[in-house]
């Protein structure tokens, strides 16, 4: 019987170190002698055929799978199913995990959170919503090296959400993060009244005073 975090979540922007931590976790439920299967989808060509591999070398086997739906067919016998690069599956990866949970499997999923735009990447706001286990891992920013990033700056122009491809994109920090300018935020701040400006005031000396 499994204990513990039923569907775990590891996100970020690239470089963070997500699919080593998440073969790390798949490794140990390993050691656990409990049965586990690691799919990737068809989108994300960077890794061998089969395999997730990290920038840090580690690789693990993996099942590529064109949709969502196929999870299902090859995931009977594990217990504990790893999903890398969760924001390439379709919207159907949210019923297919909601059905992996019924099935009382364990998920541990890793995906980017964000796309190169700074805008929430496919299903994975949904699956986040989902999870009971949720770590945001951050990356060196390339840019001022910050320890601090959490965005993925594509560095070539393209309009296309998906291009894979490590060289066309680098980890920044929220202050190096440049979006295409259509994306930047473009909001006029209001402007205050003095009348409002007095009753801020008024509201703030109404403040329970700081211990
Ligand atoms: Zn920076």
């Amino acid at each position: 019987m499994l204990t513990g975090y039923r569907f775990e979540m590891i996100i970020g922007c690239m470089s963070a170190g997500k699919s080593s931590e998440l073969i790390r976790r798949i490794e140990r439920a390993r050691l656990a002698y409990l049965p586990t299967i690691i799919f990737r989808p068809a989108t994300d060509t960077r890794s061998k055929p089969d395999h997730v591999e990290s920038r840090n070398g580690l690789a693990s086997h993996a099942v590529v799978v064109e949709s969502a739906k196929e999870i299902l067919k090859y995931s009977s016998h594990a217990v504990v199913i790893g999903l890398d690069e969760s924001q390439f599956f379709g919207d159907d990866i949210i019923e297919v995990v909601m059905t992996l949970l019924r099935q009382r499997k364990k998920l541990i999923a890793a995906g980017l959170d964000l796309d190169y735009r700074g805008k929430p990447f496919g299903p994975v706001p949904h699956l986040l919503a989902l999870s009971d286990r949720v770590d945001k891992l951050l990356a060196v920013c390339r840019k001022c090296g910050s320890d601090f990033a959490s965005r993925t700056q594509r560095t070539v122009q393209s309009s296309e959400q998906i291009l894979v491809g490590d060289s066309e994109y680098e980890a920044r920090c929220i202050d190096c993060f440049e979006p295409p300018s259509e994306f930047q935020l473009k909001l006029d701040l209001p402007k205050t009244t003095a009348q409002e400006v007095l009753l801020l005031k008024s509201v703030a000396n109404q403040m329970p005073a700081q211990v």
